[in-house]
């Protein structure tokens, strides 16, 4: 399938056009985004969100017990020390304009407080819509477990059980030509009990160039079937099943986030450690 005409049909395609090489993506980001400031007019105190069910992203803590040499959060971190009752104070505060909101819980390690963890989910519950929260751990603490969905990080340098956090998505980084289609099937296949899959771009803000050739190779394989596929203003993304399972591949490209002439407009919502509010990964 080509790419003419696609923005007539969807915004969230069920297939994977031809991608010639990431110029072509990078461009997309940029038609995407060019839409969405002549379109969202809706105005809050933080400007004005370009999605709908925008993520919010609260970065509980600095703190993590592991060591994972491309951490993001270690190359990137984010400001100020842990306060708890700021960080649901400003929860609230976002969700009062935003209750279509979408929420991850990440750090550094959530686990290390597992009962702020609940507190959290909570508020989100109470004060929102109740769209999707997920929590993003390398398994520290199973006390986890029940509060919501689980995204499990697993690589070399930190190998939860999947099996103690029933459900999750088993949650993996690939490196450079790691991303490919066998490795995928690969992993899919050896862990087959998890309950899915998702599967990321080593992402550094630095970094300007990605290989292409997965979305090209998930399109083309006949035992893949593509649930959905989007580009964003600085994501890609698609979902699919394999095996039984359901899975996902991701691309969050930092450059273009940073980089990105979003005016007043801005596509995720952060929530630092001592609870400031920022917009655009800031
Ligand atoms: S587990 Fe996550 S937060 Fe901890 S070092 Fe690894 S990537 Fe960073």
């Amino acid at each position: 399938m080509k790419w003419k005409g696609w923005r007539k049909m969807s915004r969230k395609l069920s297939f994977i056009p031809y991608i010639p090489n990431y110029e072509f993506i990078k461009e997309q980001m940029q038609e995407d985004l060019k839409y969405r400031l002549t379109d969202r007019k809706r105005l809050t105190s933080l400007g004005r969100p370009l999605y709908e069910r925008i993520n919010v992203q609260i970065v509980m803590t600095q703190e993590c017990p592991y060591n994972c040499p491309f951490c993001m959060e270690r190359k990137n971190p984010m400001t100020g020390l842990f306060d708890a009752e700021q960080q649901i104070l400003s929860l609230k505060k976002v969700l009062k304009e935003h209750p279509n909101a979408r929420l991850t819980i990440t750090g550094g390690e959530p686990g290390l407080y597992p009962e702020h963890v609940k507190k959290l989910v909570d508020v989100f519950k109470q004060n929102s819509n109740n769209v999707f929260v997920c929590i993003n751990t390398a398994g520290y603490s199973t006390e986890l477990n029940g509060i919501a969905h689980i995204n499990l990080s697993v690589n070399d340098y930190v190998k939860p059980d999947y099996r103690e956090f029933p459900d999750c998505t088993y949650q993996t980084v690939l490196i450079g030509n790691e991303m490919n289609i066998s490795n995928i099937k690969k992993i899919i296949n050896e862990n087959n009990d998890a309950g899915s899959f998702s599967f990321r771009f080593l992402c550094d803000i630095e970094n300007r160039n990605y290989d292409v050739s997965i979305w090209n190779d998930l399109q083309n394989d006949n035992k893949i079937k593509i649930d959905t596929f989007r580009i964003g203003d600085f994501f890609v993304y698609c979902t699919f099943d394999y095996n039984g399972k359901h899975a996902r591949v991701t691309l969050g490209d930092m450059w273009q986030q940073t980089n990105n002439q979003y005016g007043n407009g801005y596509s995720n919502i952060i929530i630092h450690p001592d609870g400031k509010i920022g917009v655009n990964w800031k």
